[in-house]
């Protein structure tokens, strides 16, 4: 396949492996003109249910939109993309196994919630309080707070000087 980088025709495979809990095929690429790596995945084409957002309208699933929303979340957080990717294929995998033909978009945000909790606070307020719209200030010091909670002692610390950098607090 072409490079990414400079549209030239050879790449070579330079590491491939399992991914995705080897439902997926992973491969590093290397371009053989300008030497940039990039990864391919390979995995079989499963029909994703429809979106049904808010309005009852309904769109095909769109996975870049997803990775771009859990990406701005993350941006300048300390999460390596590879625990993003296999979020991502969490998420996937939620969808199929719902069995169901649509599955509404508020879903999809509870799963990228629970994933964003599980890797990153920051991150998780950062998309819990654009997704969530936080209808007042109570609602989102209640769920900071359930954050704290739920930190052992050091990371909690860790977490609110990064709160603090943010400028997420109050
Ligand atoms: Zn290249």
């Amino acid at each position: 396949m072409r490079c990414p980088f400079c549209s030239a025709q050879d790449t070579k495979v330079v590491d491939s492996r399992l991914a995705g809990e080897g439902d997926q095929v992973r491969r590093r690429r290397q371009c053989l003109e300008c030497n940039e790596r990039f990864t391919t995945y390979e995995h079989a084409e499963l029909t994703l249910p429809y979106v049904v957002k808010n309005d009852g309208s309904r769109v095909p699933f769109n996975g870049d939109k997803l990775a771009a929303g859990i990406t701005r979340a993350l941006e300048k957080r300390p999460v390596g993309t590879e625990q993003v990717e296999d979020a991502l294929n969490r998420i996937r995998r939620r969808m199929l196994a719902s069995g169901e033909k649509e599955v509404a978009s508020r879903q999809i945000g509870e799963w990228v919630m629970d994933e964003l909790r599980a890797l990153d606070h920051v991150a998780y307020v950062r998309f819990a309080s654009v997704y969530r719209k936080f209808e007042d200030v109570n609602a989102f010091r209640e769920e900071i707070e359930q954050l704290e909670r739920e930190l052992p002692p050091e990371a909690r610390r860790q977490q609110l000087d990064l709160l603090a950098q943010d400028g997420t607090e109050e």
